[in-house]
């Protein structure tokens, strides 16, 4: 199989090791990729969203398969455009992700609340606000209690919540959003949503548009300062699985979120195909959807990768042409955790091109690479979120010392990495002896 990896983060470097080493493999190629997935592949320049110039690329090296890491090729209706070009006497390629309507559940929150008010999924009480509605949304702000959630409807790079302790604060956000359009055109709908109190967690499932599975659990740490305070980041580390994701828990999540979301969306004519991540909320053992994401997150695939047995080229064309009824997803049961190492300043302003010396990972540990690149010095630094270090264990504590101490050994001017990924896990825990 020719494979093309769309992305550049620790994700599709997780993707990227794990096609590499599959024995069906015959060439993977990585658009545009990191310092890295350059050891996995063909590295070649090509924009997720340029669909003319990935069709050409495609034809010209005779790919048969598409594997999108981030959502704006999804959301921009990459799967789409390539069966539309099959379908007019083009090239068949398949691609191992969601149609664009069903993107939407990651592309608009609207079009996601609404969908899963229609098919019973729990979730957040939520009103959407455009500014002919203002006022109606001041008067849903007051029949709240705080803290306020405000989101943009579109997609705003993971930086359109805001949550807010006073209802003042939350009206003037509210109006700038809309109004303003604070974050452009995602703003232009807001979502007022109910607080959701308890623990959150991620849950990957995949699906070929008939059958689906579950990949894992995972927890991620957002904030980037210790016992989660500070600015929301891209991750800043994860932990897979989650102790209390159990059977109990997890068969709630397949009765009452996933099979009605999969099944909803087949009743829709839109069966998806391809990783369904479902952030969720524990209310006292309840599962209820923050969002959905329609790919995998970063950081938990660097967990969840690291844990998976299952052939990745299996998994990614089961997803694509069927299969995953009958595709065994085997994991290892060991904990692995991921520690992001991120540039000084970040998710502020941040200085790139940053000499990095990365000494090999002693134990079960590997490393991958998002915000790197190679310069003739060595590997340097390119971006916020530099590396994802992820270690296994026989528990949370052990994986997590073992990523920990692999982190210490990686310098670059201005790192910095949270020591407590994984401390809130360790305590419920331990209340739960
Ligand atoms: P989202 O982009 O929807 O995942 O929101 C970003 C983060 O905001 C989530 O990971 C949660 O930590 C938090 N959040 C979003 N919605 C809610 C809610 N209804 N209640 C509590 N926290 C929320």
């Amino acid at each position: 199989m020719k494979i093309l990896l769309l992305g550049s983060g620790g994700r599709e470097h997780a993707f990227a090791k794990a096609l590499a080493k599959s024995p069906k493999i015959d060439q993977l190629y990585i658009a545009p990729g990191n310092a890295g997935t350059a050891a996995c592949g063909i590295q070649i320049s090509l924009k997720a969203t340029d669909f003319d110039a990935i069709y050409s690329f495609c034809v010209a090296e005779n790919i048969d398969l598409i594997v999108p890491g981030p959502e704006d090729p999804l959301v921009a209706g990459i799967v789409d455009y390539f069966s539309e070009k099959a379908a007019h006497g083009g090239r068949q390629i398949l691609v191992a992700g969601p149609s664009k309507y069903a993107a939407q559940l990651e592309g608009s929150k609207d079009f996601s609340k609404a969908f899963m008010l229609r098919h019973g999924v729990p979730t957040a009480a939520a009103f959407t606000v455009t500014k002919d509605t203002l006022e109606e949304g001041y008067a849903f702000l007051d029949s709240l209690q705080a803290p306020y959630v405000l989101k943009a409807d579109g997609l705003a790079a993971g930086k359109g919540v805001i949550i807010t302790p006073s209802l003042e604060e939350a009206k003037r956000t509210l109006e700038d959003m809309v109004v303003n359009e604070t974050f452009g055109k995602a703003s232009e709908k807001v979502l007022i949503e109910e607080f959701l109190h308890g623990i959150e967690i991620s849950v990957f499932a995949v699906s070929d548009g008939k059958d689906w599975k579950f990949l894992a659990s995972a927890k991620d740490y957002k904030r980037i300062g210790e016992g989660d305070t500070g600015l929301n980041t891209g991750g800043m580390g994860a932990i897979s699985p989650v102790p209390f994701a159990d059977e109990v828990f997890m068969s709630k999540v397949a009765d009452r979120i996933a099979t009605p979301t999969f099944e909803g969306l087949k009743q829709e004519g839109h069966p998806f195909k391809g990783f369904l991540f479902i952030g969720l909320m524990n209310c006292n053992g309840e599962p209820k959807v923050i969002e959905y994401n329609v790919r995998m997150g970063d950081p938990e695939t660097e967990s969840i990768f690291t844990r998976l047995q299952t052939d990745m080229v299996d998994l990614v064309s089961s997803i694509a042409s069927g299969g995953i009824g009958a595709l065994p997803v085997t994991l290892d049961p060991r904990t692995a955790a991921t520690v992001f190492l991120v540039s000084g300043g970040y998710p502020g302003d941040i200085e790139k091109g940053k000499l990095m010396q990365i000494p090999a990972a002693v134990g079960d540990c590997v490393y991958y690479h998002a915000g790197t690149a190679q310069s003739e010095q060595g590997v340097i630094t390119s971006g916020g979120r530099v590396l994802a270090v992820t270690a296994m264990g026989h528990s949370i504590a052990e994986a997590r010392d073992l990523a920990m101490k692999n982190a210490q050994t990686i310098q670059f001017e201005g790192c910095y990495f949270r020591r407590d990924i994984g401390n809130d896990l360790m305590e419920y825990e331990q209340q739960h002896d």
